[in-house]
């Protein structure tokens, strides 16, 4: 009995070796003379090593999406004033109520923000169309923008255009640059507001992507006047509409036809937002960009065009895919109206123009 307990007890040891060594010899199979070296680089300023079944191999850089929002650090030593848990806007409502910030002069510090922002060191695509006449508004945008846009960060100005050669030599801080896309003159203005929809997801997937962070699309017909920082940067951010932000909202001018793809019933709505500027990741914006030219081409084949055009794709659309950042009507005022005391700071205004003359088919 003694004798065949042992005899026993060898051969459950004898398996459990066995299962030992081989668990031994297959980590040891992944490991030796096994791994993969990424050189440092500017994002990726330690070596990472990952354990591959191959010999060492040294990497190119991997795309790295350090400039996305994950973890909001900053230098140490940066001196700015205390933020206080008592003082604040109490004039207006910054957040929503799906707790996105909704962004106003006062509700950030610009030292603070700008800090934390420049460490992710985004690349931020501009894109702007300038047809027709339209060309004359280049000059002002971008000299200003120059002055006020995102300034120290990297921007790239996309012009869309039908005259290239109307494109002005502007001088550009470091980082900054121009990139001209030809495109065909329209002879409805209409055509050509809702042509940005194709034309940008068309220039994104060809060119864009490889080269950028964050998108926003303006009008260009626009000058800045103060600062427009990073404080506007976020998932997605969408501005207020001047005309409209105080309003209820069966007052905003939604499309209300349900024929129409951009169709929002009387009782829905947050907010109207404006598509004179948005902004977001780029993959964020590629998807919605598309969306609205989609949207658009859908309501074109039903003999349907949507009360605002894109604007009207953008505002459904952002209905059910709520923004994760909200931009006050201080990110897109317009020289038509009267500044009211909640509008602390202008930031980008829209240039009166005689719609008559720039459009190529006149009128509103
Ligand atoms: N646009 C253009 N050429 C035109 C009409 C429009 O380049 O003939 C572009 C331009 O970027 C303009 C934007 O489309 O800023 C929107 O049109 P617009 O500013 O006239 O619309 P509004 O802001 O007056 O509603
Ligand atoms: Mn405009």
């Amino acid at each position: 009995m003694l004798r065949q307990l042992s005899r026993t007890h060898i051969l459950i040891s004898f398996a459990f070796l066995l299962l030992f060594l081989g668990a031994v010899y297959i980590y040891s199979g992944h490991d030796i003379s096994s791994f993969r070296v990424c050189p440092p680089c500017e994002d990726n300023p330690k070596p990472e090593v990952t354990y591959v079944s191959q010999d060492v191999v040294i990497n190119d850089c991997p795309v790295t999406d350090s400039w996305r929002i994950r973890d909001l650090k900053m230098q140490t030593g940066l001196k700015y004033a205390q933020p206080s848990t008592q003082k604040g806007r109490t004039d207006v409502n910054s957040v929503t109520n799906w707790n996105a910030p909704l962004v106003w002069e006062g509700t950030f510090d610009p030292v603070v923000i700008d800090a934390i922002y420049k460490k992710m060191d985004p690349r931020v695509a501009v894109v702007v169309f300038a047809v027709g006449k339209y060309t004359r508004f280049l000059k002002g945008f971008l000299e200003s923008g120059e002055k006020y846009f995102l300034v120290d960060f990297r921007v790239t100005y996309y012009i869309f255009t039908d005259h290239k050669e109307e494109v002005p030599k502007i001088e550009l801080g470091k980082g900054r640059k121009i990139s001209v896309v030809s495109i065909p003159s329209a002879t409805r203005w209409q055509d050509v507001v809702l042509g940005r929809m194709k034309w940008a997801t068309i220039t994104i997937d060809e060119q864009i992507r490889n080269e950028s962070d964050y998108l926003f699309m303006m009008d260009i017909d626009s000058v800045f006047h103060n600062r427009f920082g990073a404080e506007s940067l976020s998932q997605l951010s969408a501005v207020l509409h001047r005309g409209y932000y105080k309003d209820s909202r069966s007052r905003f001018p939604y499309e209300r036809r349900p024929e129409s793809k951009a169709y929002i019933p009387v009782d829905e709505g947050d907010y109207y937002y404006t598509a004179a500027v948005w902004g977001g990741y780029l993959e964020e914006m590629y998807k919605l960009v598309k969306y609205c030219y989609i949207q658009s081409e859908e309501d074109a084949k039903n003999n349907i065009e949507a009360a605002w055009q894109e604007e009207s794709h953008l505002n459904k659309y952002l209905l059910y895919n709520k923004p994760t950042k909200v931009l006050s009507p201080e990110y897109l005022w317009s020289d038509y109206d009267r500044v009211p005391e909640d509008i602390k700071v202008v930031r980008i205004s829209q240039l009166v123009k005689n719609y008559a003359e720039v459009r190529p088919n006149g009128g509103h």
